[in-house]
C-alpha cells in the first residue's frame, strides 16, 4: 500500500451572537483544518490540525505544499519515518506551532489508515485500552457577551452541566484576581462540593500574580489551575508549583517531545496537557506519554477541535497508562469542549454523547469516523 494524495479542508465560520471571551480576547470565529490522506488500496484516513492564530489556509498550504510531497508514494505504515522526515524538513523554522500542527494532521490521518487497513481501532495499535469510556469534564464557562450579569450567566451554565451529569467543568479565569475569585466562588457555591472544578487562565499572569490568584482560589477545592503563566515561562511554573496546593496543569501550547522534555525534566507542571492535533499526532504523542510515564506525571490531553480531533483524542485516551498503576487507579479527565463551534459535530456522520458523565470510546477501525463531505464544502473559507 502506498500514499497517493494528501488533501486539505480548511474550515471557517463566524460566531455572531455566539462570540465568547476569555483572558486573551473575544473570539468571533471558529476554524480548523482537516487533512485526508488517500492510498492506492482505496483506504483513506483523516486528521485534524489545531490552529486558531490566523486563517486555516495557512495550515492547509503547509500540508499541501510542504508535507504532501514528502509522504506521497510512501507506505502509510511508516509513521515514525515519515514523521521524522516531515519534522526535519521544517525543523529550521518550524519547531513549534503551526508547522507541528500541520504534521499532526497528517500523522493522525496515517494512523487512521493503519487502523482501517488492519480492521482495528487506533487504541489497539497504541497498546490497548486501559479504559473503555472517558470521564468527561465540560470545557465552557467562557465570558458570555451581551448578558446583563456575567456571573449569573456563568452560574446558569454551570448548573446546566451539573444537570447533564458531568462530573466536572472548567471555568475561564485570568481576568484579574478579584474577578477570578468572584466567579470561582459563585460557581463552587452553586454546584456544591462534589463536582470537580478546574480553572484556566490561558497564560494571563506572571508568577507573582498567578501565586496570588492561586492563594485566593485555594479554599474552593480547585482540581487544577491550567496555563496560569505563559508557556515559555518554565521558571514561573516552577515557582508557582512550589507556592500553592492547587495542582498546576499546562502544555496545550507546547510541542513535540523536545518541548515536553523541558516541562517534564523541570517538573514545571503536575498534569501534562499536550493536544494531539498540535503536538505532533499519535507518533509524537506516544513519545511524550512515555516520557511522562517515566516521570510519574499524568497526561490529560487538551481537546478543542471538531469531531475528528475528538475521535482521535478518545483513541489516545483509551491507551493512556494509569499514573501510577494501582489497585484503584485515578481516572484521568477527558476534555469535552462545550463552547460554541458550528463546525464541531457536522464534519462527521458519527456523533459523541455523554451519558452519566462518560463518553464511550469507539472500537471501530481507525478513528472510527467518516467525513460528511457536503458539510465540509459548506464551510470552506471564501
Ligand atoms: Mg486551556
Amino acid at each position: 500500500m502506498h500514499i497517493t494524495a494528501v488533501r486539505t479542508y480548511p474550515l471557517q465560520t463566524t460566531l455572531g451572537d455566539l462570540s465568547f471571551g476569555w483572558s486573551q480576547r473575544v473570539g468571533n470565529t471558529r476554524q480548523t483544518v482537516l487533512c485526508v490522506v488517500e492510498t492506492d488500496a482505496g483506504i483513506d484516513g483523516v486528521g485534524e490540525a489545531f490552529y486558531f492564530g490566523g486563517p486555516p489556509t495557512v495550515v492547509a498550504a503547509l500540508i499541501e505544499g510542504g508535507l504532501a510531497p514528502l509522504v506521497v508514494g510512501n507506505d502509510p505504515f511508516d509513521t515514525a519515518v515519515l514523521w521524522d522526515r516531515c519534522y526535519n524538513l521544517t525543523r529550521d523554522q518550524g519547531q513549534k506551532g503551526v508547522t507541528i500542527s500541520a504534521i499532526s494532521a497528517v500523522d493522525i490521518a496515517l494512523w487512521d489508515i493503519k487502523g482501517k487497513a488492519l480492521g482495528l481501532p487506533v487504541h489497539k495499535l497504541l497498546g490497548g485500552a486501559y479504559r473503555t469510556r472517558a470521564q468527561a469534564y465540560a470545557t465552557g464557562l467562557y465570558e458570555p457577551q451581551g448578558v446583563p450579569s456575567v456571573v449569573d450567566a456563568l452560574v446558569d451554565e454551570a448548573l446546566g452541566y451539573a444537570a447533564e451529569g458531568f462530573g466536572g467543568m472548567k471555568l475561564k479565569i485570568g481576568y484579574d484576581p478579584r474577578t477570578d475569585e468572584r466567579y470561582v466562588r459563585a460557581i463552587r457555591e452553586a454546584i456544591g462540593p462534589d463536582l470537580a472544578l478546574m480553572v484556566d487562565a490561558n497564560h494571563a499572569y506572571n508568577a507573582p500574580e498567578a501565586i496570588r490568584v492561586a492563594r485566593l482560589l485555594e479554599p474552593y477545592d480547585v482540581t487544577w489551575s491550567e496555563e496560569p503563566v505563559p508557556p515559555e515561562d518554565i521558571d514561573g511554573y516552577v515557582e508557582l508549583r512550589r507556592a500553592t496546593t492547587i495542582p498546576i496543569a499546562g502544555g496545550e501550547c507546547e510541542y513535540t517531545r523536545f518541548g515536553f522534555r523541558e516541562l517534564i525534566a523541570r517538573r514545571a507542571v503536575d498534569i501534562l496537557q499536550p493536544d494531539l492535533c498540535a503536538t505532533g499526532g499519535f507518533t509524537e504523542m506516544s513519545r511524550i506519554v512515555a516520557m511522562a510515564s517515566a516521570a510519574n506525571l499524568p497526561v490529560m490531553p487538551h481537546v478543542w477541535g471538531t469531531n475528528v480531533g475528538l475521535a482521535a483524542a478518545l483513541q489516545l485516551f483509551a491507551a493512556l497508562p494509569n499514573t501510577p498503576e494501582r489497585r484503584f487507579p485515578a481516572e484521568p479527565w477527558f476534555e469535552l469542549d462545550r463552547s460554541p463551534n458550528p463546525l464541531r459535530a457536522g464534519v462527521t456522520h458519527e456523533q459523541f454523547t455523554v451519558e452519566d458523565g462518560y463518553l464511550a470510546i469507539p472500537d471501530r477501525p481507525g478513528l472510527g469516523v467518516t467525513l460528511d463531505r457536503d458539510f465540509l464544502k459548506r464551510f470552506a473559507p471564501v
